[in-house]
C-alpha cells in the first residue's frame, strides 16, 4: 500500500501521503512464481529433463505470474509457454554478435528513461519491473536503476513537453503496466496537457500474463483521454490468449482503443506456419489485429531463441497465401541507429 501520485500546482507529477489498496491484479503479481522448482512441480515437470540453469536464472530471475501459469499444458517439457519463461542452460552460452544493448538503447536516450529513436516518436521507459519475465528479452540487461524513478519522469516529460515534433508518445518498460492506475493518471494527465501530442501507445505484455490487469479504471483512463489510445500486446502464441484476456480486451475495444499485437518468432516456440496461423486468428477473435512480427534482437543469452531469415520468409510466404492481409503481420527486425524498424519480407 504504496502511496499516490498526483499532479501539484506546478504541473508537476509529485508523491502524495494518501494510501491505496491493492487491487485484485497487484494480489496475483505478489503470488508469481519466483521459483522454477515451484512451478516445474505444479506442471509435473522433472527439472532435469527441462535443461534448468540455476545460474540462468541467477542473471536474469525467473518470475511467472500464476494466471499465465494456469495456460500452460502440464507434463509438457516443450510447452511454448514454458519455453518462454524457463531459465535453461542455453542461455548460458555466449553466441557471436550477443550484444548488452542489441538495439542501440542506450545510445538513443534523450534523457534518462526518455528514448528518441524515429520521428515523431518518443519512447518512456515508465518502469524497470515486470509481472513476467521473459528469456528472450531484448532490455534484460537494460541498466534501468539510472532511468526510473519520479523526478526523472518530470525531467524527461518536461523534454517530452518542450519538442514540437512529437506527436505519439509510447509507454514502454520494464512494464509501463506495472503502475497502478492511481499512478499512470497523473502521467497521462501531463501528457495530455501537451498540445502537439496526439497519439498516446502503451506496449505491455501484462494484460497477457495476468488479464486482470485490465481494470475498469484503466479502461477509464485510456477511454477518456484526449490523446488517441493504442494498446500493443505482446502475445506470442494463441495460447497465451485464452477466455480471461478475451474479456479483458472487450471494454477496451468498447472505449475506442486500438489494439495491436507484435510479437517475436522464436524458435521452438512460434516458428512455424500452423503457430502464426492460429495467432493471428486468435488476435483477431480477441479484436486485436497483428502489427510485428520481429525477427529476435541479438540479446546475450538468447540464441537458442533465434530462427533464421530463411524460415522466418517462408512462414510470411505461407501465411499470406492463407490469411487475409490484414492478419499477416508485419517481419521486422530492429537495427541499432536505423530510422524505422526494418522490413525483413
Ligand atoms: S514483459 Fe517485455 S520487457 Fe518484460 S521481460 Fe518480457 S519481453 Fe522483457
Amino acid at each position: 500500500m504504496r502511496g499516490l501520485w498526483l499532479i501539484d500546482g506546478a504541473g508537476m507529477i509529485a508523491r502524495s501521503e494518501r494510501k491505496i489498496e491493492p487491487a485484485d491484479w497487484q494480489h496475483s503479481l505478489r503470488e508469481a512464481y519466483t521459483r522454477p522448482l515451484e512451478l516445474l512441480d505444479a506442471l509435473q515437470l522433472d527439472p532435469a529433463a527441462v535443461g534448468l540453469s540455476a545460474s540462468a536464472a541467477a542473471q536474469f530471475a525467473f518470475r511467472v505470474p500464476r494466471p499465465y501459469a494456469a495456460l500452460m499444458q502440464p507434463g509438457d517439457p516443450q510447452d511454448p509457454l514454458l519455453r518462454q519463461v524457463l531459465p535453461v542452460t542455453a542461455e548460458d552460452r555466449r553466441a557471436p554478435g550477443e550484444l548488452l544493448d542489441p538495439v542501440g538503447d542506450l545510445a538513443a536516450e534523450r534523457a534518462p528513461g526518455l528514448l528518441h529513436k524515429y520521428h515523431g516518436r518518443a519512447l518512456l521507459l515508465m518502469s524497470g519491473a515486470c509481472a513476467i519475465h521473459c528469456r528472450y528479452c531484448f532490455r534484460r540487461n537494460y541498466p534501468y536503476g539510472d532511468s526510473v524513478g519520479i523526478e526523472r519522469l518530470n525531467a524527461a516529460l518536461d523534454t517530452v513537453a518542450a519538442d514540437a515534433s512529437i506527436s505519439e508518445i509510447i509507454l514502454s518498460g520494464g512494464d509501463p503496466l506495472i503502475l497502478r492506475d492511481e499512478r499512470l493518471a497523473p502521467v497521462l494527465a501531463r501528457l495530455a496537457a501537451m498540445p502537439q501530442l496526439r497519439r498516446l501507445r502503451i506496449h505491455t505484455r501484462l494484460p497477457v500474463s495476468i488479464p486482470a490487469r485490465i481494470t475498469p479504471a484503466l479502461v477509464r483512463l485510456l477511454g477518456e483521454s484526449r490523446l488517441e489510445p493504442v494498446m500493443v500486446l505482446h502475445a506470442n502464441h494463441a495460447r497465451e490468449i485464452g477466455p480471461a484476456l478475451h474479456a479483458a480486451l472487450l471494454p477496451l475495444r468498447h472505449a475506442g482503443v486500438t489494439l495491436l499485437n507484435q510479437a517475436v518468432l522464436l524458435r521452438g516456440v512460434n516458428d512455424d506456419v500452423d503457430a502464426q496461423q492460429t495467432l493471428a486468428t486468435a488476435l483477431h477473435g480477441a479484436g486485436v489485429l497483428p502489427y510485428y512480427l520481429h525477427l529476435l534482437d541479438r540479446a546475450a543469452g538468447t540464441a537458442h531463441f533465434a530462427v533464421s531469415l530463411r524460415r522466418a520468409r517462408f512462414i510470411m510466404k505461407a501465411l499470406r497465401k492463407t490469411l487475409p492481409g490484414y492478419l499477416v503481420p508485419r517481419l521486422v527486425r530492429e537495427v541499432a541507429g536505423q530510422p524505422y524498424k526494418t522490413p525483413q519480407a
